[in-house]
């Protein structure tokens, strides 16, 4: 990183620093985020340096460069708007463009993506604009094509049923999910990322009857999952959670209370659903698998022999469909005492399961982010290639180049943050470095499908045109898997200020 910005980072980091350390992160909520958002976009910059000094490809230096001009001007306090950049620099980049996603990628993962591609192409992309349009259900032949490829098996060790080898290779789970999403963020793109989350927690601290019990099913696509945490009184506050389960005479659990937002509930047949057990913050909460049947479309009710309920309500939503995010209600409903993930060692540690889930559900968010928004750089780029005003191409005016050179800038920052933190879970670190992708991909996506549809004009705002729903899509990303702010506050500048940094 050049010397201009580590002094502006650094300099920025010990002043507020110093400011936090004196009245805590919730007095200077405002500095705080300023700084996480700081290092984000540095190390955004700092990894664009990386992967073009590994390739020594000139137009990544190019966007290195230009990567490293917006974190220091943020860094520095200035105004990140157009204006205040080197327009000339935006207006080269668009020029020189050229795709750059397999710039610095191994053979295997080369392949792996013009895969990926194909399939998204040819299985997902007919049905990505009706399941929008009309709220469909996710087609049974995507999932089953998912499924086929061994995709919801990428993190599970063979051992389990899945397809992972002796080591980890998230940067190939990110290509697999940037690719889907470049097609459809909900119809393909977010498959894979609540199993995750549940293998993360049941290889972290499942039995090894439960990782026998369950790990294949998810890897071959037998059992889909979806993970409820968020209530209507607590999202960003899991500590605070109240749905409840209590153990029953003979060892049964019984939960009882209301989730909402569960993603693709009615579908999935396991449910990984966060608990209170007993009353003590975070460190009275328990993850448990709750089985259920899969049900199609937007209501279900599951009503179990003894009495329990479980009803779901699908949440109208303005983008992010066909899987559809429900509102659960448990009523007396009883699961086996094997549902208690990692059994009495977890009981009342459920949270550190849920966060180390949550970490691998970060990454996955940024990946998502990476795809949605090259789908709509591909389609800014060709929309203002073609359509004319005033005589000429859009594209040969100075501000929408300079516009889309921003575009091609953010589009490839967040993919190298994304797999430099993807080397570094591979490790089994990582964890921080996952937030700042996410906090990162997930704003940049809003600016640039932002930017796509403008570059439409009236287009852009039709419902025909893709770039509208991949802006509607775009925006849940800042929301879920840790709202943009307290991840800022609470995740990136709280690891900051412990020194769990790089
Ligand atoms: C389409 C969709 C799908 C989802 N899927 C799932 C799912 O599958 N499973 C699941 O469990 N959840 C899911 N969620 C829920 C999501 O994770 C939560 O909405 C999110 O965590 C925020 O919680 P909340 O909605 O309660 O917002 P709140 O916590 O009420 O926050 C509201 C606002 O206040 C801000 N805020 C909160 N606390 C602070 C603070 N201390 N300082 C400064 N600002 C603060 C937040 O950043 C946010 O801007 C989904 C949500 C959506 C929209």
């Amino acid at each position: 990183m050049g010397r201009a910005l580590d002094r502006a980072l650094a300099g920025l980091q010990e002043r507020i620093t110093d400011e936090i350390a004196a009245t805590g992160v919730d007095e200077r909520q405002v500095a705080a985020n300023h700084l996480a958002w700081a290092v984000a976009r540095a190390e955004a910059a700092r990894a664009c340096q990386e992967w073009s000094k590994a390739t020594g490809d000139p137009f990544a230096a190019r966007l290195a460069e230009a990567a490293e001009e917006e974190a220091l001007a943020f860094a520095q306090g200035r105004s990140t708007e157009l204006g205040a950049l080197d327009a000339g620099r935006l207006v080269e980049i668009h020029a020189g463009h050229r795709a750059t996603e397999d710039l610095g990628a191994s053979g295997e993962h080369r392949l792996l993506r013009s895969t990926l591609r194909a399939f998204a192409e040819k299985e997902v992309r007919p049905h990505a604009r009706a399941v929008h349009r009309q709220d469909l259900d996710v087609p049974e032949e995507v999932i089953r094509g998912v499924a086929e490829l061994g995709l919801f098996g990428l993190s599970i060790p063979v051992e389990y049923g899945g397809t992972q080898g002796a080591a980890p290779d998230f940067r190939a789970m990110l290509i697999v999910t940037e690719e889907l999403s470049r097609v459809s963020l909900a119809v393909g793109g977010s498959l894979i990322t609540r199993p995750e989350i549940l293998v993360r927690a049941l290889l972290r601290g499942g039995t090894e009857e439960q990782r026998r019990a369950w790990l294949p099913a998810i890897a071959s696509g037998e059992k889909l999952v979806a993970v409820a945490v968020t209530e209507p009184d607590q999202g960003s506050d899991v500590a605070a959670l109240t749905c409840r389960a209590s153990r029953r005479p003979g060892g049964d659990w019984e939960i009882a209370g209301t989730k909402l937002w569960c993603t693709f509930a009615g579908r999935s047949e396991l449910l990984m659903v966060l608990c209170r057990t007993s009353d003590a913050g975070h460190r009275g909460l328990s993850v448990f698998v709750v089985e259920k049947p899969a049900f199609p479309g937007h209501h279900f009710v599951h009503r179990q022999p003894g009495g329990g309920r479980l009803t779901g309500r699908a949440i109208p939503t303005i983008g992010y469909r066909g899987m559809h995010t429900f509102e659960l209600a448990f009523d007396h409903y009883r699961v086996p005492a094997s549902a208690l993930v990692g059994g009495e060692e977890w009981l009342d540690r459920g949270f550190y399961l849920q966060m180390e889930g949550f970490a691998v559900g970060r990454i996955q968010t940024a990946a998502r982010g990476v795809g949605v928004m090259q789908a709509a750089l591909d389609d800014a780029l060709a929309y203002t290639r073609d359509r004319r005003a005033f005589g000429q191409p859009v594209a040969t005016f100075e501000l929408p180049r300079a516009m889309l050179g921003a575009m091609v800038v953010r589009v490839a920052a967040a993919r190298q943050l994304s797999y430099a933190a993807a080397r570094l879970l591979d490790e089994g670190d990582g964890q921080f470095e996952s937030s700042l992708a996410k906090l990162y991909a997930s704003r940049a996506a809003e600016v640039v499908t932002r930017d796509a549809m403008q570059l439409h004009g009236g287009m852009g705002y039709g419902e025909e045109t893709d770039v509208s729903r991949y802006f509607l899509d775009a925006r849940v990303l800042s929301i879920f898997e840790g709202a943009e702010e307290v991840l800022a506050l609470r995740v990136i500048t709280r690891s900051l200020l412990q020194g769990v940094t790089r």
